[in-house]
Parts: C-alpha cells; sequence; structure tokens
C-alpha cells in the first residue's frame, strides 16, 4: 500500500473520503469527462459540432443530434401559376428555390369574392312568419341563404263589434290585420241616443213580430233612423236569425200553403239569406 492512500483511509475512516479507481464517462458535447462514482471531472466539454441549418433542416450537432433554430425555408425568387385560384377553388403555384434547386409548390388561396345572381325568394315573408330567399355564385355554384323579415301587420280599419253595446252598458269593438286577423285596435264605445232609440225600438218589434236582420234595418229606416243608427242598434241586439227566420215561415204557414222553394223564396224576400230561409222552413217540417 502507498503512503498516500494510507492516508487516503486514514480520512477515509475518518468519513471525508473513498478511495477508488476512477470510471470515467467519455466527455460529450455538453458534459466534461466525468467520473460515474465521484462524479470528478477531467478537461473541458467538447460542444456542439454544428451542420449549418438547410433550406428543410434547422442547424443540427453532427454528434448529439441537438437542434438549434429553424430551417431557412426555400427561398424563391420567381413563381409560375399552374393553376388560377377561382372565388371558390384553391389555385397553384412553382418555382424552383435558389438555395436548394427543388421545385417548390405552393397553394394559392381560393379568393371567396364570389359573383352571385340576384336573390331569389325561396319563401315569402308575410306577417306571421319570416321568408327566405337564397342566391348562387354564377361562377362556383356557392348558394348563400338570408331570411326575409315578417311583414307587418296592416290594420283594415274596419272596427268589428265583438261585445254589443246596450242602453246602458259600453261595447267593445276592434279592427284587425287584413292579413292574418290579429287584433289592431280595441275601444269600447257607448251608444248615441239615436242608438238607444233605435235600440227600443228594434227591441218592441221584435215583441209582436219576427224579422230579418235587413228588414228590422228597414223598419227603423221607415220611422225616421238613420242607416247607420239603424244598423247599431240591431247589431247590438243578440238576435237569432236563424230562430227569427223559423218564426217568420211558421207566420205565413199559419195563413197560406207554400211549396219548400215558394217558402224559401219567400223568406229570402223578406231579407233572409239563403241559409237562415233554409232552417226556418226545416224547423217548421219542410
Ligand atoms: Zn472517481
Ligand atoms: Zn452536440
Ligand atoms: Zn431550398
Ligand atoms: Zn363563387
Ligand atoms: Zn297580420
Amino acid at each position: 500500500m502507498k503512503k498516500g492512500c494510507v492516508f487516503i483511509l486514514l480520512i477515509s475512516i475518518l468519513g471525508l473520503a473513498g478511495c477508488h479507481q476512477h470510471e470515467w464517462i467519455e466527455a460529450t458535447c455538453t458534459e466534461p469527462k466525468t467520473c460515474a462514482t465521484c462524479n470528478e471531472t477531467e478537461g473541458e466539454p467538447l460542444g456542439h459540432e454544428w451542420i449549418e441549418a438547410t433550406c428543410d433542416k434547422p442547424k443540427i450537432c453532427k454528434r448529439c443530434g441537438e437542434e438549434s433554430g429553424k430551417s431557412l425555408g426555400h427561398s424563391v425568387k420567381e413563381y409560375a401559376v399552374t393553376k388560377e385560384a377561382t372565388c371558390g377553388e384553391d389555385g397553384s403555384k412553382e418555382g424552383v428555390c435558389t438555395r436548394c434547386g427543388k421545385t417548390v409548390k405552393e397553394t394559392i388561396k381560393a379568393t371567396g369574392e364570389h359573383s352571385y345572381n340576384d336573390w331569389e325568394v325561396t319563401k315569402e315573408a308575410t306577417c306571421t312568419e319570416e321568408g327566405s330567399q337564397k342566391r348562387t355564385c354564377s361562377v362556383c355554384g356557392k348558394t348563400e341563404e338570408q331570411k326575409i323579415n315578417k311583414l307587418d301587420h296592416v290594420d283594415d280599419n274596419e272596427w268589428v263589434v265583438t261585445k254589443p253595446a246596450t242602453e246602458t252598458s259600453s261595447g267593445v269593438r276592434e279592427t284587425h290585420c287584413e292579413m292574418c286577423g290579429k287584433t289592431m285596435q280595441r275601444e269600447t264605445f257607448e251608444l248615441t241616443t239615436e242608438e238607444k232609440n233605435a235600440l227600443k225600438s228594434a227591441k218592441n218589434y221584435l215583441k209582436f213580430m219576427a224579422f230579418s236582420r235587413s228588414g228590422l234595418i228597414e223598419q227603423l229606416e221607415f220611422e225616421g233612423y238613420s242607416t247607420e243608427a239603424a244598423e247599431k242598434a240591431v247589431d247590438s241586439l243578440n238576435v237569432d236569425w236563424n230562430e227569427q227566420a223559423a218564426k217568420s215561415a211558421k207566420n205565413y204557414l199559419d195563413f197560406m200553403s207554400f211549396s219548400r222553394s215558394g217558402l224559401i223564396d219567400q223568406l229570402m224576400f223578406e231579407g233572409y239569406t239563403y241559409e237562415q230561409a233554409e232552417y226556418g222552413v226545416t224547423a217548421n217540417g219542410y
């Protein structure tokens, strides 16, 4: 045993270090020659051995394969268009790389600038539903769809009584959309003095006799009421005109004999509609 080793042995007994044969791991690009057991090093790392970057590969170390930076990319000075791009389809171009001599192909993006024909309505809009329209590119055939906004409702401005007025209570009337029937305006109304009087007269007449709607209005006009007042008054009554037709038919049959069609004609002459007249004769067994 050498003297030095005895010394190291003494130190190791004191727990400070070991005495061994170094197990060297060869130096690499980034690490110096190193002992696997004690990590003691010797000399310097080798440093990378770079191969310069090319068109399609980055700078790379010949020894360890480590890469650095990016590839250069091809360098093409002039491209020739091999296919023109259209609005809907990509085109292409080719050129030669001045660095590596490779032929490089590139896509030319579709322009997206379509040449659309006029809009064609595929569904008409109404006041309750949206419509739709479509247009087509004359070059590539691409179609585009769009909705058409709902139309505005159209007020027919014709007042329809939904709750008749009486001498003592007001009525309700509405106007409607002439296309879909939606209620556009609603208001309450009172009968005028003339209309109230016409209403009283109409009630009196109906106590004694049967009338058709137009017959009763005519009777009130004959009394001197205006057509408007007479109509309002009659429409404020809740009259079943079918029942009136049946009563009229019975009155006629009490005095005279009629054929079915003759009686229907007579009732229509009195102002009943065909349907009312037919109801009236049927109700009397005809
Ligand atoms: Zn060692
Ligand atoms: Zn390396
Ligand atoms: Zn190249
Ligand atoms: Zn197109
Ligand atoms: Zn409408």
